[in-house]
């Protein structure tokens, strides 16, 4: 009798130590991505109203080249997101500044975007620093993946933009194509 309720004891404290999930990941830096995955936010509607101005400017392949890029950073929110909820974190969705609507020339626009993805990097190079200084080596390792993805992004961006001040006006809509077979 007395084996059988030290097992019935064992056992509850056994289902009531699986009801608390341990949090692996603090406080701080689970801002820090909070405050990324806003950023990817902002930046999934800036490549939107890009996307919808070059439509409008009668820019279809450079519309859809922006249309996946937006798609491409609320993925990037979503991934963050899911990485701190798998860590047992909380994130919650935030406010969204209003992003710029105008701009000229599809130069200026891809040039905006070059410049963007160079702030990008910043913001995740100062995610790093967040999760380095947390000791928090799990994180830092699911950073790395974006550290890279932002290798490729300035490079893409910075390669568009070098395409079309080398190919000048007469060959936009030819551009205009190519970049429209983006997947
Ligand atoms: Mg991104």
């Amino acid at each position: 009798m007395r084996f059988f309720l030290v097992h019935i004891l064992l056992l509850l404290f056994q289902n009531i130590h699986l009801l608390n999930i341990t949090t692996m990941i603090s406080e701080k830096l689970q801002n820090a991505i909070k405050e990324q995955i806003t950023a990817e936010m902002w930046s999934a509607n800036l490549y939107m109203s890009m996307s919808l101005y070059l439509k409008a400017e009668g820019f279809d392949g450079f519309a859809h080249w922006m249309k996946l890029q937006s798609q491409e950073e609320l993925e990037h929110a979503y991934t963050m997101a899911d990485y701190v909820i798998k860590r047992g974190g909380r994130v919650t969705v935030d406010k969204v500044d209003v992003v710029p609507t105008g701009w000229g020339s599809p130069l200026e626009v891809f040039e905006h975007v070059y410049q963007h993805e160079c702030h990008v990097s910043q913001l995740i190079d100062n995610l790093v620093d967040v999760a380095s200084a947390e000791k928090d080596k799990a994180t830092q390792d699911f950073l790395w993946s974006f550290v890279r993805e932002q290798v490729e992004e300035e490079a893409t961006a910075q390669g568009i933009v070098e395409r079309i001040r080398k190919m000048g006006d007469g060959a936009i809509c030819y551009l205009d194509g190519q970049l429209g077979q983006r997947k």
